[in-house]
């Protein structure tokens, strides 16, 4: 197929991925129509969406291959080359589980030197887990964060998102990726709290039609144990603040980039790895390293450095504005202007919208996108019910019967 026509044909798949990617085949629970007993309406603190409150928008090319993320071994002269790059909207994600089978795959090689070519999330995690296999590490990079697609992530654990065509997935693949997705998605569990940027936090969907399914791709991709949305609960109208009649609630994993990448870098160096700032040219220029095993982790550098031209990279666009410490949710809507609604609060920032834009290499910030998904998360909030005043913010959680006092007594 010419270029031209594979980026579209990939486009048009792609339009219907949802921007979250992960989508939980839990039954749906029946809709309330009225708040129940027990169970007080929702109060959430209400997101500040305005121009004037703008911090600024980033721009990210995710690295997505139709036929999925690469993690095989080849030759390289005498070395041991293996490869993991690919992971579209899912590097976050799959990260430390895909370092995990590089360092399988590495292991017949009997050295103790390896190389890691590229410092996003996916070539951190690798680092690590050689590491903690005892490898000596050097980490190759042109760039390294905050000055990397990684640092531009919105960052869920979103394991599926824009990853591979479903006519591409084979049994081996679906293999690898299972077994990535469980280790990732245990390691970032371990990881929560502020010293990686790593939280659990509600995610809402505001709809008017609580059994409808996204378009996904992922199907029957990642097992039921590994969905993060497995306590989805749909609350029906008087039961939540957002415009919509029903908000689906489920749990997330999220991730600030900006303190998880460089609390990978320091954990990295304090095991001993170093970093040297250096962009290869050629494959030819890697054979000159020293270190007998190398691991390319160059996500979208791999189209020109290894010639693989099925990446195509997916650009995102992500604009912040000022953070409201109180807000302690997600939540996104369809939007009718075409925008995405999705707002994601974070310490260094709320980040309002995002995009998945197939074959576009451009880093410059598109006004077009960013008004459009501004306007789309500002006309939202501006219909959601404010918290009643005097009342406390809460979390949505089950009514349940409160203990007796007495359950108390006795214990130890
Ligand atoms: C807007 C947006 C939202 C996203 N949301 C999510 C999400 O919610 N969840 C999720 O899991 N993922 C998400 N992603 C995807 C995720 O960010 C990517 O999959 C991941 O960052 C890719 O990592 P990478 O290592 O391939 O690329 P990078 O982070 O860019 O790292 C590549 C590294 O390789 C180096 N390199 C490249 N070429 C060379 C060369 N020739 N010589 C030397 N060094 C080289 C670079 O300098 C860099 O250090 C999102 C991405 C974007 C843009």
């Amino acid at each position: 197929m010419h270029r031209r026509d594979a980026l579209k044909a990939g486009a048009a798949a792609l339009a219907s991925w949802g921007l979250s990617g992960c989508r939980s085949a839990t039954a749906v629970r029946p809709a309330a129509t009225a708040p129940r007993p027990g169970r007080p309406p929702l109060q959430l603190a209400l997101p500040r969406i305005a121009r004037d409150r703008i911090i600024r928008t980033t721009v990210g090319l995710r690295p997505h291959r139709d036929g999925g993320f690469v993690v095989r071994a080849d030759k390289l002269d005498g070395k041991l080359l293996v490869h993991n790059y690919g992971h579209g909207g899912a590097g976050m994600s799959l990260a430390w589980g895909c370092g995990t089978l590089v360092a399988d795959l590495a292991r017949p090689a009997e050295a103790t030197r390896a190389a890691v070519i590229g410092c996003g999330a996916p070539g951190l995690c690798t680092a690590r887990q050689l590491q903690r296999r005892g490898y000596d590490v050097t980490i190759y990079a042109a760039t390294v964060p905050p000055d990397t697609t990684s640092n531009r992530s919105w960052a869920g654990y979103t394991p599926t998102t824009a990853l591979i065509l479903p006519e591409r997935r084979t049994p081996a693949w679906d293999r690898q990726f299972t077994t990535a997705a469980e280790i990732s998605y245990r390691q970032l569990q371990t990881m929560v709290g502020p010293k990686y940027g790593i939280y659990w936090i509600d995610a809402y969907n505001g709809t008017d039609d609580p059994e409808a399914r996204g378009g996904g791709n992922d199907g029957d991709l990642v097992p039921e144990h590994l969905r993060p949305g497995r306590d989805r609960e749909v609350l029906g109208p008087g039961e939540h603040p957002f415009p919509t009649r029903y908000a689906v609630r489920a749990s997330n994993l999220a991730i600030e980039p900006s303190i998880y990448m460089d609390a990978l870098v320091d954990d990295f160096l304090a095991a001993g790895g170093r970093v040297v700032i250096r962009r290869f040219e050629s494959r030819q220029q890697l054979v000159g390293l020293p270190e007998p095993i190398i691991v390319n982790c160059t996500g979208l550098g791999s189209f020109s450095l290894f010639d693989d031209k099925e990446l195509v990279p997916i650009r995102g666009q992500l604009t912040f504005v000022v953070p409201q410490p109180e807000l302690n949710y997600r939540v996104s809507s369809r939007a009718t202007n075409g925008g995405n609604a999705g707002i994601n609060p974070r310490s260094d920032g709320i980040v309002v919208g995002n995009s998945q834009d197939p074959g576009d290499w451009s880093l410059d910030v598109k006004e077009e996108i960013l008004a459009r998904n501004l306007e789309a998360a500002a006309a939202f909030v501006s219909g959601m019910r404010p918290p009643s005043m005097s009342t406390r913010l809460t979390r949505s959680a089950p009514p349940s019967v409160p203990p007796a006092a007495e359950s108390f007594f006795d214990w130890e």
